[in-house]
């Protein structure tokens, strides 16, 4: 599946998102067919065909014949204006891109990046491609949160690596919000009780040594249960929901996300990560452990094992070697994990 349709918010609202906002205003009650397409301003004909759809997009509608339709209680459904209602930002996501079904908000919000402003947060309930760090796969099933940020800032190539730490802290401080007790693992997830419970994958767009774009993708495992996950993936995640024993309201989520950041990233703007690490560094999972970090860059694939020591001021992560040397890593093409 390629890129989707996208509906802008504020704005070009899709008649197909407008038939869902008003089934979910009155979510759990039937509207009638006549409702429905008058509220949408398009014919019964119409209506029904668009609740069609949704229903294929894998939105839970109860059919009531020729009475009406509604979407069943309960069933978890992102709200655009809920997330817009929410921010408290001045540039993230004040401008909302959102489709049901997409391969990839990453991939999306690099086509998107040099139309659309600052800021701009690209979302969907589901994607079928989705990504992480080295050509890995994030598993995107419906009900986690799958948003991607495009931002501009002006700063080079080189300055960008450290910002997933931001984002990755940025996550755990709304994650925070909702209960839990989350760490940041360097440079890209945030774990729950040890396991993967949300990813970051910043992705570079760059012409002639200057950053035109940077996607930061943000994928939370809200309201899915880990159980539900591949083998390989399902022992070493968790979700919210799993965490909390209910469902998190993942419009909330997502404005929280965008609040948490933005001071952080404005700060980032100003000074780079400096000034960041003393608040990420409490955060930080693994440290005073024993772990082993594996770099896999340029076809390279050597291990390095020692204890865990904390943040350099520039997001480097530092280890202390059995021999007592100690060696500091760059966020690059590495991989942390506990031994
Ligand atoms: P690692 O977790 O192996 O140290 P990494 O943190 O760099 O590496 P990422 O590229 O950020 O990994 O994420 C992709 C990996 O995360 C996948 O290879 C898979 O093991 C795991 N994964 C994929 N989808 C999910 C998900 N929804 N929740 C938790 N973990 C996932």
């Amino acid at each position: 599946m390629g890129r989707a349709n996208y509906m802008t918010f504020p704005g070009n609202t899709s008649l197909d998102y407008a038939v869902l906002h008003l089934l979910l205003e009155s979510q759990g009650r039937t509207l009638s067919w006549a409702g429905i397409a008058g509220g949408a301003g398009i014919t019964v004909e119409h209506a029904k065909g668009i609740v069609g759809s949704l229903i294929d997009h894998g939105f839970n509608m109860i059919t009531a014949g020729e009475a009406g339709c509604a979407i069943s209680e309960g069933h978890d459904v992102l709200s655009v204006p809920g997330i817009y209602r929410q921010l408290n930002t001045r540039a993230l996501g004040r401008q909302i891109q959102y489709a049901f079904t997409t391969a990839s908000t990453n991939d999306d919000a690099k086509v998107m990046a040099p139309s659309c402003p600052d800021g701009t947060l690209v979302i969907c309930e589901t994607q079928t491609k989705g990504k992480g760090r080295l050509g890995r796969q994030w598993e995107s099933p419906r009900g986690g949160v799958f948003m991607s940020v495009i931002l501009k800032p002006e700063i080079t190539p080189a300055e960008v690596p450290p910002l997933a730490l931001a984002a990755g802290y940025a996550v755990a401080k709304a994650l925070e919000g909702q209960g839990l007790n989350p760490s940041v693992k360097w440079p890209n997830d945030v774990l729950v009780d040890g396991k993967k419970l949300a990813g970051i994958l910043c992705e570079l767009g760059a012409g002639q040594g200057q950053v035109e774009h940077v996607i930061v993708g943000v994928g939370i495992n809200a309201n899915i249960s880990a159980d539900h996950m591949p083998q390989e993936v399902r022992k070493r995640s968790t979700s919210i929901s799993d965490k909390l024993g209910k469902p998190v309201d993942r419009s909330s989520l997502i404005a929280r996300v965008l609040n948490e950041f933005e001071p952080l990233y404005h700060r980032f703007l100003e000074s780079g990560i400096e000034p960041l690490i003393p608040l990420i560094q409490p955060s930080l999972a693994y440290v005073g452990e024993q772990v082993m970090i594996h770099n896999t860059a340029l076809g390279s694939d050597e291990s390095y094992y020692g204890v865990l020591q904390g943040l350099d001021r520039d997001g480097s992560i530092l280890l202390r070697t059995l021999t007592g040397e100690i060696w500091r890593f760059a966020a690059g093409d590495l991989s942390l994990r506990p031994k």
